[in-house]
């Protein structure tokens, strides 16, 4: 636990958490596709306070021609924290951070777009984060499928993300920001269920074996909940024209 955190009890005796989840528990979940009507593909994705839009662009030919490939698709992924997407004011000039989340949620969304079908063109995905209240990288990779199946993109299989992690000694689903920055481990999961793939895997602090099966099964358990609700948000997206 960090000096700043100190004394702070993230498990009360109940068992429940500082906001009054059980460990278990996602915090509030929102899903919207096609909020942007100038992307080929958009989505809202809110979980708790934290709030990430994705917006993909394409397949299209990239204005650097020399990143083409010859056999398939470039996929491109920026991800993007808004200024007033934290407390304290975040300096807009993308970050080190940025600049890796970038890469961990374009390598989370490769393995299930298939890229070969567009060989010579980019699809760009932006994803900006809104507000931040931890998971913003897991929430981009759940925003970034959905607005990707907005678009149109065929993929083998839906992808969403959560971070599980560690506090007072307990393994807890979906971790805000206090948790993150007070607990004692953070686990970022990424997976697509219907293809059984895990495409993202980070971890930052120490678990046992066990508490890393335990916290690998909620994660999963949890990603197939969120893909479900994919599918709902983009059956029930479809508008139909009337008299069709
Ligand atoms: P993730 O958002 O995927 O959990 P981190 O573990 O790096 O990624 O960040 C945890 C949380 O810390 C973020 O969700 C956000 O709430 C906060 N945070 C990250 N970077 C900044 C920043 N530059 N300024 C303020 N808060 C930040």
């Amino acid at each position: 636990m960090t000096v700043k955190h100190a004394g702070l009890r993230l498990i009360d005796e109940k068992g429940l958490r500082h906001d009054g989840r059980r460990p278990d528990e996602l915090r509030p979940v929102a899903m919207r596709v096609g909020v942007l009507s100038n992307a080929d593909g958009s989505a809202l994705f809110e979980i708790g306070k934290t709030k990430v839009l994705a917006a993909v662009y394409g397949p299209r030919e990239p204005p650097q021609r020399h990143t083409m490939l010859p056999d398939r698709a470039v996929l491109r992924v920026r991800y993007h924290m808004a200024p007033f997407s934290t407390m304290d004011r975040k300096s807009p000039a993308p970050s080190r951070r940025e600049i890796e989340l970038s890469k961990v949620i374009r390598e989370a969304l490769e393995p299930v777009v298939i890229a070969e079908l567009y060989p010579r063109t980019a699809i760009d995905v932006f994803v900006e984060v809104l507000q931040a209240d931890g998971g913003t990288r897991t929430a981009g990779v759940t925003a970034a499928s959905l607005a990707l199946a907005d678009a149109g993109i065929p993929m083998k299989g839906l992808v969403a993300g959560v971070a599980v992690g560690k506090v007072d000694g307990v393994i807890v689903l979906d971790v805000d920001e206090l948790e993150d920055s007070a607990g004692e481990a953070d686990l970022p999961i990424a997976a697509a269920p219907d293809i059984g793939l895990i495409t993202l895997f980070q971890l930052n602090g120490v678990l046992s074996r066990q508490e890393l099966e335990e916290a690998v099964e909620m994660g999963l358990s949890a990603i197939r909940r969120l893909v479900d609700m994919e599918k709902e948000t983009l059956r029930s997206s479809v508008t139909v024209m009337p008299g069709e």
